[in-house]
């Protein structure tokens, strides 16, 4: 949570996006799929809020975030396929050298993710399983 100052000189309390690690690489390859319409309604909305607002503090949570608010995987706040992306989490947290719970620019953690994990070829053996895993590598091609 940060705090920011209004017109008025008045502090409000600002909730801070909280992101899992390995969206971080989701975000760069997106192109509108996902698991269902509300999802990807969603995911793209978010996305583009905080591509309006680049230099925004996020916090990164290696648990469901704001992209799995809406995702049909969310059960009860838990991924169906939770020992996975917690992997995933962990291993872009390491390759950015980051820890869970870290507070980072939006720009510069998708910035340290492109760099540490993508450009470094990591990103196939992080997500390589994945079922979308097709997207993002005829990206890179
Ligand atoms: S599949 Fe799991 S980690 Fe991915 S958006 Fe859905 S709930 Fe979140």
């Amino acid at each position: 949570m940060s705090r920011k100052k209004n017109k008025g000189d008045r502090k409000t309390l600002v909730m801070s996006i909280c992101l899992r690690p390995h969206h971080g690489m989701c975000f760069q390859f997106y192109e509108g799929k996902g698991y269902s319409e509300d999802f990807t309604d969603h995911m793209g909305r978010v996305i583009r809020e905080c591509e309006e607002d680049p230099d925004q503090v996020i916090t990164l949570t290696c648990s469901t975030d704001v992209v799995c608010k809406n995702c049909p995987n969310n059960e009860a706040g838990v991924c169906t396929t939770e020992a996975k992306v917690q992997r995933y989490d962990s291993e872009v947290l390491r390759a950015c050298g980051l820890e869970d719970g870290a507070e980072i620019s939006y720009n510069k953690f998708l910035a340290l993710v492109k760099k540490q994990v993508i450009e470094t070829g990591k990103r196939k053996e992080i997500c390589g399983d994945c079922s979308w895993d097709y997207i993002c590598e005829k990206k890179l091609v």
